[in-house]
């Protein structure tokens, strides 16, 4: 079977990152089945959607690198076809015209609610007369009454329903524009799509929308429906929780290769392991293997990823990033320095915008430290800084020269290193704590690193 998928966002708000996490395990089925993999706007509801939406989608999925490489489909071009097959259906007698006024549907509403049965108009056994011809009306779906549903979901398991509960759904409304309900299964069938992978919010949907492609005797495509992502307190994924919008991961300096890894193991996984690049991932994944049960995100897990992400990926990868960010625009020196020091920083970080502390002691040539009780702590030492900074300035500029000279002044003054060195690494840094200290300085250079030790605080 030749696989086809599609990722089917609403362009209604921001990309969610649940959205995201469907658009991976779509992404990754049909690539593993060398099969198509589609992207679908969903934007058919026009008060709802807008171009900031469908931009955002697209930066989301580009970010991830889980685009598709064919053309995007958007719903609301399709709109004649979705009405083609809604009067097809009505034509054939498995749909009817409902001319139930706002007032009758209301009480059909509440009566139905009270009894617990399903919205069935009494349109559907009714004959259009004469007098309706120029009346508005909707089509709804003759559901069948009797006999059962069954989906055999490849992640849900196989669940049967009366079909006695299905409600006559509209399919295409009073002022001629069709449902949701209608356009997704038309769409489906049109682009071929084989497997349905989307959130287990459109199970119940899925009960409904087969009967359309039963009645037109279409391919009925396998369904994956994936349990939503929770909080860790169990409710569903909320901005309480935190972010929930895919691209602000993106803004508080978290990799695209960390995110797609951490959310593809949401919700599933091959084994205890953390590291799931695109083909790895694509190696591994099968549908059967994603949990029944909700995901919970979890941002520590997340931070732990991301911080061992930025510490595999490659120095200049992970630097044109930080240089993308906060356009910083450095000398060849400066280049150099940063990417020296860069695997020692980044052990020490979550998410790389955290490096942007390091800043200013990193280039600024007249660097000072800002801090009021660190600058007092440099006062009171100024004398030895001076002296080591007069010893650094003879110093033939290399490591071993450097921590020979350090040991020197340590020995001849009867020191430890601890006497000597926190106070350099605030002159230095403006900081207490940073990477080791000899490959500061010598990264800093002479000249630098002597105007610090110098400084009149
Ligand atoms: N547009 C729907 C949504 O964003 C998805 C529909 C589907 O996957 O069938 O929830």
């Amino acid at each position: 079977m030749d696989v086809v998928t599609r990722f089917a966002p609403s362009p209604t708000g921001y990309l969610h990152i649940g959205g995201a996490r469907t658009a991976i395990f779509n992404y990754l089925f049909a690539k593993k089945h060398s099969g198509k993999y589609l992207v679908r706007i969903e934007d058919t509801d026009k008060k709802r959607s807008s171009e900031e939406a469908i931009k955002a989608i697209h930066q989301g999925l580009n970010w991830l690198n889980i685009n598709s490489k064919y053309k995007i489909v958007y719903q609301s071009q399709n709109f004649n076809s979705h009405i083609k097959v809604a009067y097809e259906l009505l034509e054939k007698g498995f749909a009817y015209k409902c001319f139930l006024k706002s007032d009758e549907l209301e009480k059909l509403r509440i009566k139905s609610r009270e009894n617990g049965i399903p919205i069935k108009s009494p349109w559907r056994k009714k004959k259009e007369q004469d007098e309706y011809k120029n009346k508005e009306f909707v089509i709804r779906l003759k559901m069948p009454s009797d006999g059962t549903t069954t989906i055999n979901d490849i992640v849900q398991g196989k669940v049967t329903i009366k079909n006695e509960i299905l409600d006559d759904m509209v399919i295409l409304r009073s002022d001629n524009t069709p449902t949701y309900m209608l356009s997704s299964v038309v769409d489906d069938n049109d682009m071929g799509i084989t497997h349905i992978i989307r959130g287990d919010d459109h199970f119940n949907n899925a009960f409904r929308q087969i009967q359309i492609i039963k009645y037109l005797n279409w391919n009925i495509p396998y369904y994956a429906h994936i349990p939503l992502i929770h909080g860790l307190d169990g409710a569903k994924l909320s901005k309480r929780h935190g972010a929930t919008s895919l691209y602000d991961y993106h803004d508080l300096g978290y990799t695209s290769e960390a995110m797609f890894s951490y959310l593809l193991q949401l919700g599933w996984s091959a084994k205890n392991d953390e590291d799931y690049f695109i083909d790895r991932a694509t190696k591994l994944f099968t549908l059967e293997k994603v949990n029944k049960s909700p995901a919970k995100f979890d941002l520590k897990k997340l931070n732990n990823i991301n911080s061992k992400y930025l510490n595999i990926m490659k120095v200049n990868d992970v630097y044109k990033l930080i240089v993308e960010r906060f356009k910083l625009s450095l000398n060849k020196e400066e280049q150099k320095r940063f990417k020296s020091l860069l695997p020692e920083l980044l052990k020490r970080v979550k998410v790389y915008t955290d490096l942007e502390d390091e800043f200013d002691w990193l280039f600024q040539h007249d660097f000072f430290c800002k801090d009021k009780n660190l600058q007092l702590k440099l006062q009171n030492n100024k004398f030895l800084l001076k002296e080591i900074g007069s010893l650094l300035k003879e110093c033939e500029w290399s490591m071993e020269n450097i921590k020979n000279c350090l040991n020197q002044y340590i020995f001849e003054n009867s020191l430890t290193f601890k006497d000597i060195g926190p106070m350099l690494r605030i002159a230095l840094t403006g900081k207490t704590n940073s990477p080791d200290l000899v490959s500061i300085i010598y990264e800093l250079g002479c000249t630098i690193t002597v105007n610090r030790l110098n400084y009149k605080y």
